[in-house]
């Protein structure tokens, strides 16, 4: 006999985890699509290495579903509070935001992804009511399908839902340095020459290692990816202006597409997106997976809170978790987008201006308090 589901999942993902575990706590019975399976990708070798900028709300959504990662026996400490976050302009503008200027704990948590992703495996084992569905045939229907497949879902396509793509002239480049000091919680990010690079600290508040997140022009990043690791290390310290001996290489480069994108429509009768599948933004403020998991969260919510008269996959329903949603992404992402198109002008007017916003927000405690508690998702 088939099995019967009330909520197909498709796409396992860190959203599509995490929506199937909340939906799980709520008694539905939900079957998460895989796709390749779970297997495929750890035969092929695949690690992601980054790390991800998760604020408060992020951390408990994750801490709700017993998904935030802790340190397992030798392993390296998964979670790093980040303290300090020091911004830099390309003409001497800087801002500094301090956890403790906010009277919080932390300003976000830099996570390891991999040690993220395979505390969600583990989750999933425990939850009874979530049937990992790795087959090549589909799963059975369900009143609601949830699309969480990322940018370039092949579901939201088939269902014929728009995506706007608006591609940025820049690919991310991610990778790992060991750094001679413990960073001390310390987040650093440069502004340069319409470049954008980070530093985010590893490792626990002691540790001596970051993730680089590097948003430069798809040429230069071609060729940064070709480099042998002192020529990296030393295309760098342009941008950084870090010793070439403070920055040791651990793990290769990695790079991906940017783009800030958005479906026009994200719910139709029996059909939701979220995540990656509904919006995506530029990684400069590190706030693609927390909108993602905001968007779970709420959707979550809405399915819980619904009248007892309708179903889960009712389009009324799932447009209140599309409204509430939307708003918030075209904050962020219309904020993000300012910021990558400010930052690549190249006229010498708008590079002093931007460089004296900086030292303006840094100065004026109420626009820097509300900005921090905007990035910490409160
Ligand atoms: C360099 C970089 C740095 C970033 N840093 C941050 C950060 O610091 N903080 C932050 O919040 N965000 C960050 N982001 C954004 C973040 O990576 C994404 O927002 C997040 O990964 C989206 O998760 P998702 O599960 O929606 O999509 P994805 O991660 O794309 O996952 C989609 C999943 O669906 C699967 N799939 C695809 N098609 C199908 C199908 N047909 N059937 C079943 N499954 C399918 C895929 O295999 C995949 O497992 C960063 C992004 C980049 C590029």
């Amino acid at each position: 006999m088939t099995q019967k589901f009330d909520v197909c999942i498709r796409g396992g993902g860190i959203v599509g985890r995490v929506l199937a575990l909340l939906l799980a706590q709520q008694q539905l019975k939900v079957v998460l699509r895989v796709w390749p399976p779970s297997g495929a990708a750890a035969a092929q070798g695949h690690s992601d290495i980054r790390a991800y900028a998760l604020n408060a709300a992020s951390r408990e959504v994750l801490e709700s579903v017993r998904a935030w990662p802790e340190r397992e026996g030798e392993q390296m400490e998964p979670v790093t509070p980040v303290d300090r976050m020091e911004v830099q302009g390309d003409q001497g503008g800087r801002l500094c935001f301090r956890a403790a200027d906010v009277g919080a704990e932390a300003l976000n948590w830099i996570v390891d992804v991999p040690a993220l992703e395979q505390r969600l495996v583990q989750a999933l084992r425990f939850q009874s009511r979530v049937v990992v569905w790795d087959q090549a045939e589909d799963p059975p229907a369900c009143p609601l399908t949830v699309v969480c497949e990322g940018r370039r879902s092949a579901t939201r396509a088939e269902w014929g839902m728009s995506y706007d793509v608006k591609s940025y002239p820049h690919h991310a480049l991610a990778a790992r340095l060991h750094l001679p000091q413990a960073h001390s919680g310390v987040a650093k990010q440069w502004f340069k020459d319409g470049e954008i690079a980070a530093l985010l600290p590893l490792g626990g508040a002691q540790g001596c290692d970051v993730a680089l997140v590097w948003s430069a022009p798809h040429l230069k990043v071609t060729e940064l990816l070709a480099l042998n690791a002192p020529d990296f290390v030393l295309a760098l310290t342009q941008i950084t202006g870090l010793a070439p001996e403070d920055i040791c290489l651990t793990h290769s480069p990695q790079s991906w597409p940017l783009e800030l994108s958005q479906a026009q429509h994200w719910v139709l009768p029996g059909l939701a997106l979220a995540g990656d599948a509904a919006h995506a933004m530029h990684p400069l403020a590190g706030q693609g997976l927390n909108a993602g998991l905001g968007d779970v969260a709420e959707l979550a919510r809405v399915l819980q809170a619904r009248e007892y008269w309708r179903s889960l996959g009712d389009v009324k329903l799932l447009r209140r978790y599309e409204r509430a949603r939307k708003a918030e992404f075209a904050a962020m992402g219309g904020l993000t987008d300012g910021l990558f198109t400010l930052f690549k002008h190249p006229h010498p007017w708008v590079q002093q201006l931007r460089n004296q916003g900086f030292d303006v927000v840094n100065r004026w405690t109420p626009i820097k308090t509300w900005l921090t508690r905007q990035a910490m998702g409160r």
